[in-house]
């Protein structure tokens, strides 16, 4: 993995951008689109776009970014922030917050777990989160407030549902009629079957570029606000909840894999469509139309899995290892301190860190496994020399 410890410089991202773009140009397994509904399956396969927004708002986009795809299960992300800031806590005696381990259509858990869906990302979760905004909103009213707030949020306000998909996910969503009907009989679902389902047939068609993707996740990135201490549009634990859902739930059965490929809270489509947020660092929308086996995107896996390499961005990542909180570079310190290999900072190395002898006459580098953790501490740079940095105050 690439440590930075700096922000990833404009020139550099726009480099990892295009380059990864093309890489993915030249793929060849590329997945197979969604062909429940027509216009979903007519969509062009070789396409592929990946954009970024960075804090300041640079963009950086490469390939298709000016296409407009369906968001589908992306919308589902606007929807939880919506109903949790509308019902607040009392959302979750309605939906639960676990990962499935089941497709994002599945009846079978449903059923076991009587009617209380895993979480919000799956498609029971959706319809019971879609349901609950209803109880405080007429069904076009509904819309419209979805709508609002992820012009809002994206700071654009050309963004539309496509009304060709939704009626068609109306014409053929048997399955989703059966997870609504079957909740509704449990009482996670209040209102009638037909207006909820229509209202998320509806946010499920709401079309987006890559770019105004990226920009809707921004109050994600940002801990609840627009850009880093910008207005807030919810608040910080709120979006920090939404993204540990990201993480765990926001790619169906494959979210563990996705977590552990590429280390940030994402939130895919059937579409093709992935958003996701390298908190404090960036807002990501990555777009192709090939799915994988769990209907997320398979090249937009990929791609952002190379993005997090290659920038180091990741959820895991230490704060020193975060561009924004970096020491070194922001204080201007010759001798910034600097984490050695096991991420010790304080003046006192562990034990098992020290290299045999601290003798003057002694110049070799420890190299070795200690404890299951390989450590090499170099005498070059002598791990008892510590500088504070007065910009990153109690460390
Ligand atoms: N509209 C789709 C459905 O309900 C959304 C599913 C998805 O994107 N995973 O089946």
């Amino acid at each position: 993995m690439t440590m930075t410890d700096t922000p990833v410089p404009v020139p550099r991202l726009e480099r990892i951008v295009s380059e990864i773009a093309q890489e993915m140009a030249e793929a060849t397994d590329r997945g197979r689109v969604a062909d429940y509904i027509a216009p979903l399956a007519r969509i062009d396969p070789g396409q592929f776009a990946l954009s970024v927004v960075l804090p300041d708002g640079t963009q950086i986009s490469a390939g298709d970014a000016d296409t407009r795809f369906s968001i589908q299960s992306v919308s589902k992300v606007f929807t939880l922030a919506l109903a949790l800031g509308k019902m607040g806590e009392q959302l979750w005696s309605r939906v639960g917050r676990e990962p499935s381990g089941d497709p994002f259509n599945s009846i079978v858990q449903l059923e076991y777990e009587r009617g209380l869906p895993r979480n919000p990302f799956i498609n029971a979760g959706a319809i019971a989160v879609t349901d609950s905004i209803l109880s405080a909103y007429a069904p076009k009213e509904a819309l419209g407030q979805i709508l609002q707030f992820v012009r809002f949020v994206a700071g654009d306000e050309d963004i539309a549902m496509d009304p060709t998909v939704a009626r068609s996910e109306l014409e053929t969503g048997f399955r989703n009629n059966a997870l609504a009907n079957f909740m509704r009989e449990f009482g996670t679902i209040e209102g009638p079957v037909e207006q909820t389902l229509g209202v998320y047939f509806h946010h499920c068609a709401i079309s987006m570029t890559t770019e105004q993707l990226a920009k809707s996740a921004r109050f994600l990135a940002y801990d609840g606000c627009l850009r880093p201490r910008g207005s807030r549009v919810i608040s910080a634990r709120m979006a920090r909840q939404i993204n540990t859902l990201m993480l765990t739930c926001g790619h169906y059965d494959r979210s563990g894999e996705f977590a552990f490929r590429v280390g940030l809270p994402g939130k895919s489509g059937v579409g093709g469509g992935i958003m996701a947020v390298a908190p404090g660092q960036a807002a990501i929308g990555c777009w192709s139309p090939g799915l994988n086996r769990s209907g997320n995107s398979e090249l937009g896996s990929r791609a952002l899995e190379r993005l997090a390499e290659r920038t180091g961005w990741s959820v895991f990542a230490p704060r020193w290892d975060r561009g924004a909180d970096a020491c070194a570079n922001r204080a201007g310190l010759l001798f910034a301190r600097k984490p050695d290999q096991c991420g010790r900072t304080k003046n006192k190395r562990p034990a098992r860190c020290r290299p045999k002898s601290n003798s003057p006459a002694d110049n070799r580098s420890f190299h070795g496994w200690k404890s299951g953790i390989w450590c090499a501490c170099f005498k070059a740079v002598p791990w008892w020399t510590t500088f504070r940095c007065a910009s990153c105050p109690g460390r």
